[in-house]
């Protein structure tokens, strides 16, 4: 079959591989639609990955054959993959946290394209334990939910007691991940939602999806949204980049006892502490970097699907062309979240 493999540091092409065969536990997928993430761009230049490595951490696909002791997985069922694979039994894992499983102590845990041969193939082996149903979800257009749309939910649901009414959430970054973010807390909340993008057609989109306020990321946001805010700051910033600019603006811009969710991997870092006059950081605010999100929230995510409240905006591509939508969105063309058909 044809794999979308990463062969080197920084290379990433089509290969030719074998079909794998699902072992005990394990069920066969083939695969509908493998969303790309601006983290496989990041994978292209990490360290201590395994070479050859199938890319593809948002998985969907039908279910091809099950393993000899798996149960309850019909082969055509179709289903959308939970992106970490923990050991499943420690206090993490046993309610649904694998994205945090503590037999990978303070790392990331591994999942498909994520160590394990990923969705950007024909077929692809899951354990049964991280394969949710999609009913009559679509199996291409649901894809990114599995990252896309884990990821918000996981980071907003952690905020949820701040999330009132009266407060005013910030997404920075209303690509991928923040177009999904702003429809979340559309649903999940009642918050005014103010998105910032450097690009104006993000952030047109970004109205229609739910948001209040739409700001271009330049030298005047920060101004901005204190203005939008009374001088107080936002309750809640999720930020979507993580670059140096992007955290400016968060630490900037959060209020006393907020939450500043750094969920962009783009490197930036954050000062704070020192002076009592200058501390970087109002009072009291909680800064965290979630990482995906639980089993669970996976499901939580799938019903926000059903009910019509939340989809991707999806640019189908074919697999053969995957290189080239890694450059699309490298290049920030994308427009929400490009699948790759095999
Ligand atoms: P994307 O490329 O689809 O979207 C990024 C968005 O940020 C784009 O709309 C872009 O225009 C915007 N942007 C860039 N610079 C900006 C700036 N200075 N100010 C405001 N907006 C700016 O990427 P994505 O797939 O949504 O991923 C976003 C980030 O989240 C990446 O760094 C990715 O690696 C990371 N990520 C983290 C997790 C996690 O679990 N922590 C999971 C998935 C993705
Ligand atoms: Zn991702
Ligand atoms: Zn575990």
């Amino acid at each position: 079959m044809k794999a979308f493999q990463l062969v080197a540091p920084g290379k990433a092409e089509i290969t030719e591989v074998d079909v794998p065969e699902p072992g005990p536990g394990e069920v066969l997928l083939e695969v509908t639609g493998s969303g790309v993430c601006h983290s496989d761009l990041h994978l292209l230049h990490v360290e201590g990955l395994p070479f050859p490595m199938t890319l593809g951490h948002e998985p969907a696909g039908r279910v091809a054959a099950a393993g000899p002791d798996v149960t309850g997985w019909d082969t055509g069922a179709t289903a959308i993959g939970y992106l970490a694979w923990g050991c499943g039994v420690c206090r993490q894992c046993a309610v649904g946290a694998e994205n945090v499983c503590e037999r990978f102590p303070r790392a990331f845990p591994p999942g498909p394209g994520l160590g394990y041969p990923g969705a950007m193939a024909e077929y692809m082996l899951f354990p049964a334990r991280a394969l949710v149903p999609l009913g009559d979800l679509d199996p291409v257009e649901s894809a990114p939910l599995a990252d896309a749309g884990l990821t918000p939910y996981h980071a907003i649901v952690r905020s949820r007691d701040l999330l009132t009414p009266s407060a005013t959430a910030v997404v920075i970054g209303v690509g991928g991940l923040g177009h999904m973010a702003v429809q979340i807390l559309r649903a999940v909340t009642g918050s005014r939602i103010v998105a910032v993008d450097v690009d104006p057609a993000r952030l047109r989109a970004a109205r229609t999806y739910g948001a209040d306020e739409a700001l271009v990321s330049d030298g005047d946001v920060t101004a901005a949204i204190l203005d939008l805010t009374g001088g107080v700051g936002a309750d809640v910033v999720l930020d979507f980049v993580g670059s140096q600019a992007t955290m400016a603006i968060g630490a900037a811009t959060i209020a006393s006892y907020g939450d500043l969710a750094v969920v962009g991997l783009a490197g930036g870092t954050l000062a704070f502490g020192g002076e009592i006059t200058a501390r970087g950081l109002p009072w009291g605010v909680t800064v965290s970097t979630p990482y995906g999100g639980t089993r669970r929230d996976l499901h939580e995510v799938l019903a926000l699907a059903r009910q019509g409240r939340i989809k991707a905006q999806v640019e189908r591509h074919p697999l053969a062309d995957a290189a080239a939508v890694l450059d699309r969105l490298e290049a920030g063309q994308v427009q929400g979240r490009a699948v790759l058909i095999p």
